[in-house]
């Protein structure tokens, strides 16, 4: 699966590089644009390999802010500071929002990486709702599960995955929402982007979220790693957060993290 997820990384990689050299120059370190044309296409030739982080990352233990494979989304492509991504992911997010804004469109990213801490804390609150505390274990957290996941289960722990825009579903009903989603749909491909939560009522796990993108190129490895953890038994078991116990009665390494869009991302013949 790692061999074959990295195939997946190389064919992204040379679709949007051609974008990647174009905007790399200034995306995430300046506002000024390249002063000299740059190629639109590359040697397919060039071998790049996509470096999938220890497990214990994708599992939420980074610390974007003091780790030099990610950067901070500059404050024009964000709500707030402090929002970081991979490296890799921060450049093509912020040359599509660049090239949306051009048309009007604002992808304003709202949240990206969240480390362990930051997730067990989201999940820990809603756990403690009062209006939770009728429900049994499981039923609390599949409740939960709707919109926010166990910790150590998060795609924002890979640094790979941006909410933007909204996080309110009926935002992308009507007005700039709708035209914001309905830009994405057509164009964030290109970019390496993918709408993994999609209302594909055959998809298990989480509700539709419209404002949540992944960056394919580095995610597809990444979860590769992790369901290759799982086949040889160096998963983890979940833990450290408040009904942690219910993870496996909820699948969720098949239900969760492998719930996602299986027609959004299709590498041998491009979305
Ligand atoms: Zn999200």
């Amino acid at each position: 699966m790692a061999h074959k997820g990295t195939q997946h990384a190389l064919h992204w990689w040379t679709k949007a590089t051609g974008m990647l050299l174009i905007c790399g120059l200034a995306a995430c370190a300046s506002s000024a644009e390249p002063e000299v044309p740059l190629p639109l296409t590359v040697d397919e030739s060039v071998a790049v390999t996509v470096q999938v982080p220890p497990l214990s990352e994708l599992l939420g233990l980074v610390e974007p802010a003091n780790d030099t494979a990610f950067l901070e989304i500059p404050s024009r492509q964000s709500s707030r500071s402090g929002l970081f991504l991979r490296r890799e992911a921060c450049e093509a997010f912020v040359a599509m929002h660049d090239s949306a804004a051009r048309t009007g469109v604002a992808l304003t990213a709202l949240s990206a990486t969240r480390p362990f801490g930051h997730q067990a804390s989201i999940w820990n609150r809603k756990w403690n709702r009062p209006q939770a505390m009728g429900m049994a274990p499981v039923e609390r957290a599949r409740h939960i599960l709707r919109f926010s996941s166990m910790p150590g289960s998060s795609r924002h722990h890979w640094g790979t995955d941006v909410d933007m825009v909204s996080l309110e579903p009926e935002d992308f009903l009507s007005g700039e929402g709708q035209r914001a989603l309905e830009w994405l749909r057509s164009h964030a491909a290109g970019f390496g982007f993918v709408e993994v939560y999609t209302p594909d009522p055959d998809r298990p796990g989480y509700q539709p979220e419209a404002w949540h993108w992944s960056y394919m190129p580095l995610a597809g490895p990444f979860l590769d790693a992790i369901n290759a953890a799982q086949a040889d038994g160096t998963f983890p078991p979940f833990s450290g957060f408040d009904g942690a116990h219910t993870a496996d009665s909820l699948f969720i390494l098949d239900h969760y993290i492998n719930g996602i869009s299986s027609t959004g991302w299709n590498p041998a013949g491009g979305l």
